[in-house]
């Protein structure tokens, strides 16, 4: 490779060798020469590093620019650049330049990010580069380059681009600021942008910690609707907005944290932040006392909301004229104001898409609700962002088939459209999300600009990241779209397993189909087969956890697909860095793989081993997942039982009905069944109640099994079996050990 050592180096974060940028001289063997200013920015240096340490691996021989080799890169405000007018002062924040007069090519931009835009633009649009995942790049193979003329320049559509997860990891975040998100990163990174003190969402209790006040100033806190109490906390409360006393607090405490931000990093040498998040708790117990009730009779809760935040707003606008008061719409907030109400102008107003069908884009015939959201907030609000969801929570449900990416255009396109300022993207779980990678490398693109052509993205990554398999996995993920559509599915951000009902078994046949000849078509080759098999786990999750709920656990398509599950997922899962992930992950797929009790061979069963049976919050000192020799299902939830009357015998478990309040069916057990090992306590026959129900599985209720995300069990006929282990001294005569309970399993037996 001819190319000096210097510039081969990779020299991230070395300021031995940043110092060296200011005038690298082209020695014989080197095809390039890199310049930044004499006196470059952090931001200046690590763009020209980013240059120097991807060209370094991606050129070798030539490099050429128009046919004319001994090329120079000006990076940052370079004399060249001034000279040609292109200096970051001048050029608006985040535009990016890529401009060649012969043998000289400048890479610079706007601010503090145009010049690392520059860059990475360059190398993802001219020499290839991609950053699939903040987990997996690809540069070519050394090969000599050579470049037309250069003349590209743009600017990313939304000023704000967060993209959670993936902003952070790994390095603080490098790749985002390749791929343009632009949530603050520190200064080499470009800065960007930053929320000020307390916080970023949900803050109303930590402006008035409802801990602190609520007992001296309750009048400042939300009147409960259901204990006609005042009550606060961010789970338990809201704020009472039309409260004078609340409102004088919350602008002295916005003043107070605006300038202890300023004083806190004028010391640093940073820029203050310019937006202030005063936003509603996470829950649903708004004020309904006499004067809120009225307000939101005039204008709804969002006019009220608007009422108060544009109230505390206006109180720093002179003081501090560019600080802008951030707010969410969300929950009850979402439904738009009425009665002439609007936002200030130094209020921004944070849209959250919490009602949408996930499967579709903005412009299903189920998302009008957002549709019609986000055009009546754009009229009310001149600064609008939003708040949406690429992900479905309902914790083993997370990644199971979701045709969702052929909408993300349609969506980024109309929040263009209506003048959105910028994206909280929420979109967790890359290491189980359906099609992450596809879906980050999609959102990543259309943030900075919607207008590109979608089908021609998903036709990119298709044939770059899976190779020769592409046009295999494109073919499932249509596959599915056409089902969804077909069977018009709708898939909330919390669903249930019955919620992908529209994905039949003969749908999940071709699927297995497809991705078994895509798998074939990669020949092995890695890459490529690992990320067909990370395709395959969405919709091998499916099969496992609806035969788990409908009692084929047994049969051969269901154990392939879990041994394919237990063969990869595990180790997929390794290069994500989050402690806890990988064991939590783990767990669910040994559950998945588990073949079915011996006692209930032959019947049709639901079987929910530990790892779907919520061991008791609130308690954990006493309440534990251990491994158990003993148990068939090799794990059970331990109840130290010693400290409770609750666990004294008689043993009494059963079925409620959260709704009607009342058991369905229940039955006690006046001493355990077996004083060795584990036992099945048969509760009895129960229809599942439509609604949300709990089977309690100690006497403290504590340890339960929840059908609320079971919508599958509703309405059908079960006899249920719990597996359950009594040992120690309150349980056993004669025993002097500690008392517990120990649970490895519920069943339920259709009939
Ligand atoms: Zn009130």
């Amino acid at each position: 490779m001819k190319i000096s050592v210097r510039l081969t180096l990779p020299c991230f974060g070395v300021a031995a060798v940043a110092a060296c940028f200011c005038a690298i001289v082209a020695a014989a063997d080197v095809p390039f020469e890199i310049r930044s200013p004499q006196d470059a920015k952090p931001h200046e240096k690590r763009a020209a590093q980013e240059l120097s340490a991807y060209l370094a691996r991606r050129v070798a021989g030539s490099l050429t620019v128009a046919g004319r080799g001994g090329v120079t890169f000006h990076v940052g405000d370079t004399p060249f650049a001034r000279e040609k007018g292109y200096v970051s002062t001048r050029m608006p924040d985040e535009q990016w330049l890529i401009r060649s007069y012969g043998k000289d090519v400048i890479l610079n931009g706007g601010g503090t990010r145009g010049a690392l835009y520059a860059v990475s633009h360059f190398l993802e649009d001219f020499c290839g580069v991609r950053w699939w995942s903040p987990h997996e790049e690809f540069v070519p193979p050394p090969a000599p380059l050579a470049l037309p003329r250069l003349d590209a320049s743009g600017r990313p559509a939304f000023r704000l681009r967060t993209l959670y997860t993936g902003m952070h990891e790994p390095n603080g975040g490098e790749v985002a600021m390749r791929v343009r998100l632009n949530d603050y990163r520190g200064p080499a990174l470009g800065g960007g942008f930053r929320y000020g003190s307390p916080g970023s969402c949900h803050t109303f209790d930590k402006y008035l910690p409802a801990a602190k006040h609520l007992k001296e100033h309750p009048e400042w806190y939300s009147l409960s609707k259901d204990s006609n109490r005042r009550v606060g906390g961010q789970h338990a409360g809201q704020l009472c907005l039309t409260d004078p006393g609340c409102r004088t607090a919350m602008k002295a405490r916005l003043k107070e944290f605006i300038e202890k931000d300023r004083a806190d990093l004028k010391k640093r040498g940073v820029a203050p932040p310019l937006v202030y998040d005063i936003s509603e708790n996470d829950n649903w117990n708004y004020c309904h006392c006499t004067n809120c009730l009225a307000a939101c009779e005039r204008w709804n809760l969002s006019g009220l909301l608007l009422d108060f935040i544009n109230d505390i707003a206006s109180s720093v606008r002179d003081a501090y004229p560019d600080v802008i008061v951030n707010t969410f719409a969300y929950h009850g907030t979402e439904k738009p104001p009425k009665g002439g109400k609007r936002a200030a102008d130094n209020v921004m107003v944070r849209l959250c898409n919490t009602q949408s069908n996930r499967a579709g884009g903005i412009f299903d015939p189920d998302n009008t609700i957002f549709r019609d959201n986000l055009e009546a907030w754009s009229k009310v609000a001149k600064r609008l962002s939003i708040w949406d969801y690429a992900i479905t929570y309902t914790r083993e449900l997370t990644g199971l088939p979701l045709p969702s990416e052929f909408y993300y255009a349609d969506s980024f396109r109309e929040c263009a459209v209506r003048g959105v300022f910028g994206f909280f993207w929420e979109h967790e779980s890359p290491h189980k999300a359906d099609m992450w990678e596809l879906k980050y490398f999609l959102e990543t693109k259309l943030m900075e600009n919607p207008l590109l052509d979608s089908d021609e993205l998903i036709y990119t990554f298709m044939r770059e990241y899976y190779g020769a398999a592409g046009d295999k996995v494109l073919q499932y993920r249509r596959l599915l779209d056409v089902a969804r559509r077909a069977r018009k599915g709708f898939v909330s951000w919390f669903p249930a397993l019955s919620s992908f009902s529209w994905v039949t078994e003969d749908d999940i046949a071709a699927g297995q189909t497809l991705l078994t000849d895509a798998e074939r078509a990669t020949n092995g080759e890695e890459p490529f087969q690992s990320r067909v098999r990370r395709v395959r786990v969405g919709l091998d999750r499916l099969v496992c956890l609806r035969a788990r709920a409908s009692g084929r656990a047994d049969e051969p398509a269901v154990r392939a697909a879990a041994a394919r599950l237990r063969a990869f997922w595990p180790g997929w899962m390794d290069r994500y860095p989050k402690k806890g992930r990988r064991s939590a992950e783990d767990e669910l797929v040994a559950a998945i793989g588990l073949p079915p009790p011996q006692r209930f061979a032959g019947k049709r069963i639901c079987d929910f081993p530990v790892q779907f049976i919520n061991p008791g919050s609130g308690n954990e000192k006493s309440v534990r997942v251990v491994d158990d020799p003993e148990s068939e299902a090799g794990r059970a939830i331990q109840v130290d039982a010693d400290g409770s009357d609750h666990y004294n015998l008689p043993y009494t478990i059963g079925l409620y009905d959260q709704v009607a309040r009342r058991a369905v069916v229940k039955r006690s057990f006046p001493k355990p069944l077996s004083e060795a090992g584990y036992a099945w306590y048969d509760i009895g026959e129960a229809q599942m109640p439509t609604n949300r129900a709990v089977i309690w599985l100690t006497g403290t209720w504590q340890t339960s099994l929840s059908t609320r995300d079971k919508k599958e069990l509703y309405g059908r006929r079960f006899s249920i079996h719990v597996s359950a282990k009594f040992t120690g001294r309150k349980y056993c005569p004669g025993s002097d050990e500690p008392s517990r309970i120990w649970i490895d399993r519920v069943v339920l037996v259709e009939q």
